[in-house]
């Protein structure tokens, strides 16, 4: 893999530099968030040293240059995710955010009393309860797509559940606790033959594969900024026209109007319908250097990298004794959830973090996939695009001396 430089990626970050517990960091949190380069650092410090001014409201210069620059990133997002257009990406605070918009303005006016809201068992917690509380509200009920031992979905479950009271399934892309990539496609062209829309939760995803929701034919996609290389409070809800025209706005304020009067108020056209009052103006302009760096290095690239990473990994964790890995789909990203017998995740992530290792213990927002697998939580190690084989070395010493002082 010649073009992969990663002495040169790894400059770019420069965190990745610092010491934590006088040990070099040892970053593997990446499923929480990234890490961000000099390109995303640097243009937040040029934004409000040489920008700062209020979008789509001035007339002057600052105003325009921040209005075009915000612009120029909702344009980056399109492509990125081949969307058909830009007034379809809608600039969120993040996939939560997007999430609920969806529940909140898709389901105020779609879903209804007896209907009913396909998701899966390995969902995050903002995939479940923005749909929980529409099911409150509305009187209609969530049916689950069970998974086997591996962490992959059945989907034969799934045609046996989905039905013509199914109005919408919401399923996640890449389970941030397991790592599983979904065959989403296929979910989404059974979900249509019944009528239902659908939503993909890709905040796992876009960091690490080529997503294409044209491709996907995805009603509606969402993901977060920061998992991205990005800033954090920013984050997109791309929806089909038609569904995003026909849904209600979200929240009521500046920006998402044309006229206001006392007596009644007209709504702006899309986007901005869905972008009430002033949004992270500094995350949405520069979100467009966390893309470009991305597309710099190509995604097919990063993709072949971390799936090397990935492998490396498996293998060398494989042989410490006790190893349970959690989550062993086909197909799977670099997200590896284990437990080790006799010892408890949050002891192990302590010590790891003596070491100078981040990793992440616990549930991850994500507990009935904890309950599934009869476990209270995992030690979590997400890969990014600057990991190395070095670090993962460095892992499993640091695993191997926890296991020690605990077994
Ligand atoms: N869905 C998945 C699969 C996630 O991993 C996360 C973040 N851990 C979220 C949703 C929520 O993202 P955010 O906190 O950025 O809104």
């Amino acid at each position: 893999m010649e073009k992969y430089n990663i002495d040169k990626i790894r400059a770019d970050f420069p965190i990745l530099k610092r010491e934590v517990n006088g040990k070099p960091l040892v970053y593997l949190d990446n499923g929480a968030t990234t890490q961000k380069p000099n390109a995303v650092i640097n243009s937040i410090a040029h934004y409000y040293t040489d920008m700062n001014s209020n979008v789509h409201r001035g007339v002057h210069y600052l105003s325009q240059i921040s209005t075009d620059a915000f612009e120029v990133t909702r344009k980056k997002l399109q492509s990125f995710i081949n969307a058909p257009e830009d007034k379809q990406v809608i600039i969120t605070k993040g996939t939560t955010d997007s999430i609920n918009l969806v529940a909140t303005c898709y389901g105020r006016a779609f879903i209804h009393a007896g209907d009913e809201i396909i998701i899966s068992a390995m969902e995050h917690h903002s995939n479940i309860v923005p749909w929980q509380m529409l099911c409150d509200e509305k009187g209609c009920k969530i049916r689950v797509i069970p998974m086997n031992d591996k962490g992959e979905l059945d989907m034969e479950a799934y045609q046996n559940l989905i039905n013509e009271r199914t109005k919408l399934v919401a399923v996640t892309y890449v389970s941030n606790a397991l790592g599983t990539i979904n065959p989403v496609k296929e979910i989404i062209s059974i979900a249509h033959k019944h009528g239902a829309v659908v939503l993909i939760d890709a905040a796992q995803a876009v960091q690490h594969i080529q997503v294409d929701v044209q491709d996907l034919d995805v009603d509606f996609l969402v993901f977060s900024g920061h998992k991205m290389y990005g800033p954090t409070g920013v984050g997109v809800l791309y929806g089909k026209e038609d569904l995003l025209n026909a849904m209600p706005p979200y929240q009521g304020g500046g920006d998402m109007i044309k006229e206001v009067t006392f007596e009644k108020t007209t709504y702006n056209e899309l986007p901005f319908k869905f972008e009430a009052g002033t949004p992270n103006i500094e995350a949405g302009i520069c979100l467009n250097e966390a893309i470009d760096y991305i597309n710099s290095i190509g995604l097919k690239n990063i993709e072949a990298y971390e799936h090397e990473l990935l492998e490396y990994a498996l293998e060398k964790l494989s042989q410490i004794p006790g190893m349970k890995f959690i989550g062993t789909a086909d197909q799977k990203c670099s997200v590896i959830s284990f437990i080790i017998e006799g010892t408890h995740p949050y002891d192990v992530g302590v010590i790891l973090d003596k070491l100078g290792i981040a990793v992440r213990t616990g549930h991850h927002c994500a507990q009935p996939v904890m309950d599934r697998f009869g476990i209270p939580g995992t030690i979590r190690a997400s890969l990014a695009l600057y990991n190395t084989k070095e670090e993962i070395d460095i892992l499993v010493a640091g695993i191997q001396r926890a296991v020690n002082m605990l077994v």
